[in-house]
């Protein structure tokens, strides 16, 4: 089936299910560089690619480990190859690879450095790298404690040492996951996170604990995943917010201790998970403010601090929009047809965005939260009553599909941006 480029751009919602086959005139074909790999960087290359664009991707490991199903690494149901991928299959595409670390970018004279002092000229350039985490944020806790207490936030040796230390603790141990106040990656994250390890404990260590000290209130849905805490792991995890003790204030790795507002505890395993802000490369390239954030306009994912540069995925603030795989994919087909619509003198279409983030309390117990979004003024808002959220006492069937969904989802995206 062919479609036409009305159609195709017609919004960004239909841009996230249309086969993309089509070339740029000559004329129209721009340099675009793209720093990072990930679920935005790697969507973005690709579909420009296809478009008939100059494409070239940076990113600094030649491998890429997603953070989407590592709790289940956690967990003991996945090892780490089930989430590893190469991205060789972007270069039949026409995207060229380079592996290296982008550290400086000018954007008068249009050039990102490399370390080692190699530079790539670009017409545009989209920045996709992440989150980085904030410094000094957290007191104590700093890139030597996050190897006695891993945050596990980025997927790869973090998630090997905190399955190794999880393995390691004697049944009746106390397991701490720290999740930090909003916004950072992925909203529903650490209580996944808590359930898959809770799925491990019950069967290897079911004496052992597993206590969640937040920083924030509330959580990403909440009456779920207490729902499905209390079915599948009765008395395992105590949530603690910050009203009852549970805000983190300082670490002592060293000496194995989470300090909170009330309490010094030594947890046998603790997983700390630190604020987080844009990749340090935004910072660098002058497209993050003082939030440590970047904010951008929601119809091409421009920076709104410095032109020609297009920042998408974790790294983004385009509005009301969640920290996602499933988000950043999205952005990427958007920014890939507004750069495609700047070349070729045209101004970018407004968009419709869809996010779904799906979960799993268990193997076989998955539920989900969908969004939809629009875009006014250059931002994105969230469109009430389009999105919805797995229903509270759902049947076990019910909870067995969404988890095959989850897995289905995770087969499709991974294929879509890597294979
Ligand atoms: P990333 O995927 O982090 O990619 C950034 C890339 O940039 C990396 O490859 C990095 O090496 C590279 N890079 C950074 N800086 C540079 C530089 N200077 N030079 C060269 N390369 C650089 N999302 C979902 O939708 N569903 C889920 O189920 C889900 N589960 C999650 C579970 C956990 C435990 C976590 C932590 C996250 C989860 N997420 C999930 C969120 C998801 O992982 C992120 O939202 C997503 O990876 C963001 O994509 P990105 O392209 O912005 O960044």
């Amino acid at each position: 089936m062919t479609y036409s480029r009305r159609q195709v751009l017609a919004t960004g919602a239909a841009l996230a299910t249309l086969p993309f086959a089509r070339s740029a005139r000559a004329q129209d074909r721009g340099r675009v560089v793209v720093v990072g790999g990930g679920f935005g960087g790697a969507t973005a290359a690709r579909w420009l690619a296809r478009m008939g664009h100059a494409v070239t991707l940076v990113d600094r490991d030649a491998t890429y480990l997603t953070c989407p199903f590592s709790n289940t690494v956690l967990g003991g149901v996945n090892d780490l190859a089930a989430i590893t991928h190469d991205r060789a299959a972007l270069e039949a595409d026409g995207v060229t690879l380079l592996q290296g670390e982008a550290v400086a970018v000018d954007p008068d004279a249009r050039r990102v450095t490399l370390a080692g002092e190699d530079s790539l000229p670009y017409d545009r350039l989209i920045l996709s790298p992440g989150v980085d985490f904030r410094q000094g944020a957290l007191p104590g806790y700093d890139t030597a404690a996050s190897q006695i207490m891993p945050h596990a936030w980025k997927a790869g040796t973090q998630t090997a040492l905190l399955r190794a230390q999880l393995e390691a603790m004697e049944d009746g141990g106390l397991v701490v996951i720290a999740p930090p106040a909003n916004p950072y990656r992925c909203p529903p994250g650490p209580y996944e996170r808590a359930s898959l390890i809770a799925h491990y404990l019950k069967s290897a260590k079911p004496a052992s604990r597993i206590l969640i000290l937040d920083a924030k209130e509330k959580f990403s849905k909440q009456p779920l995943w207490e729902e499905a805490w209390d079915a599948l792991y009765p008395g395992m995890i105590e949530w603690r917010p910050p009203s009852l003790g549970g805000r983190v204030t300082e670490i002592r790795a060293s000496e194995g201790t989470v300090v909170t507002d009330f309490e010094r505890l030594q947890p046998a395993v603790a997983n700390i998970i630190p604020p987080q802000k844009a990749g340090d490369i935004a910072e660098v390239a002058g497209v993050a403010d003082a939030t440590g954030w970047c904010p951008v306009n929601g119809r091409s994912f421009e920076s709104d601090l410095v032109p020609g540069i297009h920042v998408i995925g974790d790294a983004c603030m385009p509005g009301a929009m969640p920290k996602s795989a499933f988000s950043a994919n999205a952005q990427a087909k958007v920014t890939a047809a507004a750069i495609d619509a700047l070349f070729r003198g045209e101004a970018p279409q407004s968009p419709k965005l869809i996010n779904t983030c799906y979960s799993l309390a268990a193997p076989d117990y998955g539920f989900t939260v969908a969004g939809v979004y629009g875009e006014a003024d250059g931002k994105l808002f969230d469109i009430e009553e389009a999105g919805g959220l797995s229903p509270l006492a759902a049947p076990m069937e019910t909870r067995r599909k969404e988890a095959d969904y989850a897995r289905d989802w995770y087969a499709r995206i991974t294929t879509e941006s890597f294979g």
